[in-house]
């Protein structure tokens, strides 16, 4: 196995010439080869992906956008296709929300989810990379998985005190 040899911090800033440039091009470049056009909806989203750090819910995406030229079908038809292209995660809160992360330029990895307040922490440690590696090797084509962290942060258990803490359904994320 190869070491990560970028830093495993999990607030590790992002560094090298503007991310959000290159993402967005790398965006454009993947939508282009897959033949899709690049429409305004497409790009829109991309955008607001790329607004959020972390992990977002349609709804907010939706709400982002503003309903410029755009419904909601139209999101979620465009986040299923940009899933079949490999640029956006699918994650899923402890409540089962469904939340979409850019992946284009980030490093994969996974979160760890406050279950009182929502909040979303990214996790570079990501181990399950070999194991889809693996079966990758094995033969195995557009190998996914679900991986999901939960947990109440330190913040809340300060807050409340640990022993008080009960699990409440997060308020959708800004
Ligand atoms: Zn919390």
């Amino acid at each position: 196995m190869i070491a990560a040899t970028q830093s495993n911090h999990p607030l590790a800033a992002v560094s090298g010439d503007s991310p959000v440039v290159s993402a967005l091009n790398e965006a454009r470049t993947r939508i282009r080869q897959a033949r899709l056009r690049i429409t305004k909806p497409r790009i829109a989203i991309i955008e607001s992906l790329q607004r959020h750090e972390g992990p977002i819910s349609i709804g907010r995406i939706y709400q982002q956008m503003g309903a410029k030229n755009c419904n909601l079908v139209t999101v979620y038809r465009c986040l299923s296709a940009f899933e079949r292209l490999d640029m956006v995660r699918r994650s899923y809160q402890h409540n089962g929300t469904c939340l979409y992360e850019l992946t284009l330029g980030a490093q994969r990895h996974n979160h760890i989810v406050c279950k009182s307040c929502g909040a979303t922490e990214r996790v570079d440690y990501y181990p399950v990379g070999s194991v889809e590696r693996m079966l990758t090797d094995r033969g195995y084509a557009q190998v996914s998985h679900v991986v999901e962290f939960f947990g109440i942060c330190p913040k809340c258990q300060q807050t409340a005190g640990s022993s008080r803490v009960a699990p409440a359904i997060p308020p959708e994320r800004r």
